[in-house]
């Protein structure tokens, strides 16, 4: 049977770790670049005896998740234990939550910005291709950090704890493209919020997906294959690609498929079988005698104060506000931080389609060639907002400005116009400028006649031969300008 045959069905469980200062259960700080084992505690390291407590700030998280998300949170949220014996997890038991979880149904946005690049993107309304429906989303802990050597194993403590959100989508996706999409929404709507910083190499996002075939027109799903914790957006796609073929070949040649768990080899391209069936009941799921149930209401309410814009609405005010073409709007608002730097920029003064024409092309070009992260960049808003504004009253070209530019890069603390001073750059003062102009023209007669006949291109000559003589150079734009209109006079 051709693929085409078959029907797709993708489900994605992504885990996203919440930024917070401390630990889900505990008051163990929470975060990256600690020597292992420093940030632990009775209550992390499952010590007999001791008790957890809860981190409101997660739960509140949680929640404003859930509100952009258009789940619907139910009134009382309730903790389950999630038992395992594994050394990344001391208590044997997770606690999370399974059938009380904060949030219920809603959907991930697919963004049109969000599929990957050089594929064919479906069409969009306001920039959303279609919504993708999610089960649940619930709230649990990180486990430890095991790092597997030749012969021995290391673990660090320090993640066990951390909070963890996990996203479960419904079976509601069809496409290796869209599980790549829906990946890279939730990243731009975690970091957006500011829940997450949802960095899938730092492993602050991770991704498990499941798949399954069935013939077209059958009603049950087939039989679901899942690959665990893949940390890349590419690579989850990658890895239902090959799956997706897998299935089809082995179902062609009369294979039937059985449920199991599949690790996924990003380097070798291929999945490996690991463990056939497994099911909730074989996690003997028990509420937790420990934590008593979260009333959500007043959670709720305090959230409702600090929704944030989501994307698509972003960029729609930068097209409706600022007059942007949907092309820029596009690419700033997938890039959350550019983004904000470009509206600084504008708040500095500067006229808003220069201010996007800069942030998009220049900026980003001088950043990928200085192998410099935005946050790194010695330009401010306001610097770049200066800059921008030399080059609207005349004194610099943008060819001139991309050399400010540099100055500024390399002395931050320089303002543009004594930048360009320094270059040898100064507002021409018009009425010199206009008699330089105008000698020229009287030297070369014999162009201005061609220029009136009607050979454009010699104005250009014209701009040339006045820019040659000029002291300080003028912006050669104010140049043209000049000799066209004392012509035409
Ligand atoms: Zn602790
Ligand atoms: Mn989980």
């Amino acid at each position: 049977m051709p693929a085409s045959d078959y029907e797709v069905t993708i489900g994605l469980e992504v885990h996203c770790q919440i930024r917070t200062q401390t630990k889900m259960f505990c008051a163990c700080r929470a975060g990256f670049g600690y020597a292992p084992n420093t940030n632990v505690c009775p209550t992390c390291l499952g010590m007999p005896g001791a008790l957890s407590t809860l981190n409101v700030r997660a739960i509140e998280r949680t929640i404003l998740a859930g509100r952009l998300l258009g789940c619907s949170i139910p009134p009382i949220s309730k903790w389950d234990r999630k038992n395992y014996f594994y050394p990344d997890m001391p208590k044997n038991y997770q606690t999370s939550q399974l059938d009380l979880p904060l949030c219920i149904g809603g959907s991930v946005p697919l963004y049109e910005w969000t599929f990957p690049a050089n594929t064919e993107v479906p069409a969009s309304e306001d920039g959303i291709v279609r919504h993708v429906k999610l089960d649940h989303i619930h709230l649990e802990e990180d486990a430890a950090k095991l790092t597997h050597f030749a012969g021995f194993s290391l673990v660090d403590y320090n993640r066990g704890g951390t909070p963890l959100m996990e996203i479960v989508s419904a079976p509601d996706l069809h496409t290796p493209d869209e599980a790549y999409a829906y990946l890279k929404s939730l990243q731009q709507i975690m970091v957006y919020a500011d829940i997450s910083n949802a960095d899938m190499e730092k492993g602050e996002m991770r991704c498990d997906v499941n798949v399954s075939l069935r013939p077209r027109g059958q009603k049950e799903l087939g039989e679901k294959i899942e690959m665990k914790n893949i940390n890349s957006m590419s690579a989850a796609r990658r890895a239902l690609i090959y799956e997706i073929r897998r299935q089809t070949e082995e179902l062609d040649a009369g294979i039937a498929q059985v449920q199991s768990t599949r690790r996924w080899d990003d380097t070798l391209g291929e999945s490996i079988i690991m463990r056939t069936k497994e099911n909730a009941h074989d996690y003997r799921y028990h509420t937790c005698p420990d934590l008593i149930p979260v009333r959500t209401a007043p959670l709720v309410e305090r959230v409702q104060e600090c929704i944030p814009e989501m994307p698509d609405a972003r960029r729609q005010r930068l097209i409706r506000d600022y007059m942007l073409p949907a092309a820029d709007a596009t690419t700033l608002v997938s890039d959350a931080s550019l983004c904000s730097f470009f509206e600084r920029t504008v708040q500095a003064g500067a006229p808003a389609r220069k201010a996007a024409n800069w942030v998009i092309n220049t900026l980003t070009a001088v950043l990928t060639e200085r192998e410099t992260s935005l946050a790194d960049c010695p330009i401010s808003p306001a610097a770049l907002a200066d800059i921008i504004g030399i080059v609207e009253d005349g004194t610099v070209s943008t060819n001139q400005a991309r050399e400010v530019l540099d100055v500024i890069w390399r002395t931050p603390d320089k303002d543009a116009s004594s930048a360009a001073a320094e270059l040898g750059y100064k507002k021409a003062d018009s009425g010199a400028l206009e008699e330089l102009v105008r000698s020229v023209l009287e030297e070369n007669q014999d162009m201005v006649e061609l220029v009136r006949a009607g050979n454009a291109k010699l104005v250009n000559a014209l701009t040339g031969k006045v820019m040659k003589t000029a002291n300080p150079k003028p912006n050669p734009k104010l140049v043209t300008q000049l000799i066209l209109s004392c012509i035409k006079s």
